[in-house]
């Protein structure tokens, strides 16, 4: 069966793509502009006819998908900013909520469309609160919301974004549970939070690195290049997945009936950044020997933080199966310092 994947250039999408094909999928992929599809031309070729691309050039506007979803399976829905330097946040908010509303609207007229899958995000789950709960699948992010039609441009910036994924987030079930009655497809969303790992679609130098992806590198390679205080690095830090089971997380989605209709909190557990620096000092042999110097930070730090978000995320397992396995702190570090190192960053 064949999957539409959007934003098909993106850290995520590169690795949903890669796992879907490898499974047995067909792909078909939206990108904004041609240039944007030679690399994945290059890196999927072994794959033949079964990955194709399509330009869909405004998301954002009635119908950009209407030819995308034609013929489609399922879908899986990525395509959407996440930056943490927008000034205006409706720079986030228009091409999230609107990318998302346009392309189920195009999925409502879908006759061979059984599932569509959207990559939200924990951004639409936690809030800062003085006590922390676990958080859970009923909780939404309002605070975000709240702090953006207060403050607008002045909004904290991890709320614009933030408010960006929740509004499309609701929007997107709002939309669904309206026609649900009537469809051939339900709808699953994904919630995850930080994703790291190595990374496969194209990036020419870390500076143009994903969010986190950089925010990673800028923290446990090179905290000299991020700006940040090493004696800092222990207290930085959220929950996180590593990119590969973000991934797979995808394909069990399409597979699982009983995930359907379901909001998915996925992700390996707390960390802080300095749990990846003594992970990756006590890597053996070292996966990138032309770093002679690996950071130290502040060793075991990290290990006394209290989290400060901090989750329930046993359903998602339940329902996506035995298969979703989450890779450890040590392995994504390892696999994706070699990652670095091939590219001699
Ligand atoms: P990337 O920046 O690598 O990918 C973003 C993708 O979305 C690109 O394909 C990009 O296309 C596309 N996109 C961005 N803005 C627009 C726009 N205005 N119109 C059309 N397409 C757009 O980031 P990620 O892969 O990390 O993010 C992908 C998704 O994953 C997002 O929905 C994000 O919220 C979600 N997510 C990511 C997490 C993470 O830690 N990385 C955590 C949780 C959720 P282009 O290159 O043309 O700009």
């Amino acid at each position: 069966s064949k999957v539409l994947v959007t934003g098909a250039n993106g850290f995520v999408a590169a690795w949903v793509i890669r796992t879907l094909l490898e499974k047995g999928y067909k792909v078909r992929g939206t990108i904004r502009s041609e240039g944007k599809g030679v690399h994945l031309k290059k890196i999927f070729a072994d794959h033949g006819d079964k990955f194709e691309l399509i330009i869909v050039e405004d998301i954002t506007k009635d119908g950009a998908f209407d030819e995308a979803i034609k013929g489609v399976d399922a879908i899986a829905h990525t395509a959407s900013p996440f930056q943490l330097a927008a000034d205006d946040p409706q720079e986030l908010i228009t091409p999230a909520v609107n990318g998302t509303v346009s392309i189920l609207k195009s999925a409502l007229t879908a006759s061979t469309l059984k599932r569509f899958i959207l990559l939200s995000s924990t951004a639409a789950v936690i809030s800062l609160l003085p006590d922390p709960k676990p958080f859970t699948e009923s909780d939404w992010n309002e605070q975000s919301i709240e702090d953006v039609k207060v403050n607008g441009k002045n909004a904290n910036q991890v709320n614009k974004y933030c408010a960006s994924k929740t509004l499309a987030e609701k929007a997107a079930w709002e939309l669904y549970n309206a026609n649900k009655a009537k469809l051939s497809w339900d709808l699953v969303v994904l919630n995850p939070p930080y994703i790291f790992g190595p990374i496969i679609h194209e990036v020419s130098s870390p500076a143009a690195l994903n969010t986190s992806s950089g925010d990673w590198y800028n923290s446990v390679v090179r905290p000299d290049m991020g700006g940040k205080p090493l004696d800092q690095i222990a207290l930085v830090g959220n929950a996180w997945i590593d990119i590969r089971d973000v991934a797979l997380a995808h394909v069990l989605a399409l597979q699982k009936e009983k995930a359907g209709g379901e909001r998915l909190i996925i992700l390996e557990g707390d960390f802080s950044y300095q749990d990846f620096i003594d992970a990756a000092n006590a890597l053996s042999p070292s996966p990138i020997p032309s770093h002679t110097d690996m950071p130290k930070g502040n060793p075991a730090a990290g290990k006394i933080l209290k989290p400060i978000f901090p989750y329930d995320a046993s359903k998602a397992p339940k329902l996506l199966g035995p298969e979703l396995v989450y890779h450890t702190k040590e392995e994504t570090t390892r696999d994706t310092l070699a990652d670095f190192e091939r590219r001699g960053w």
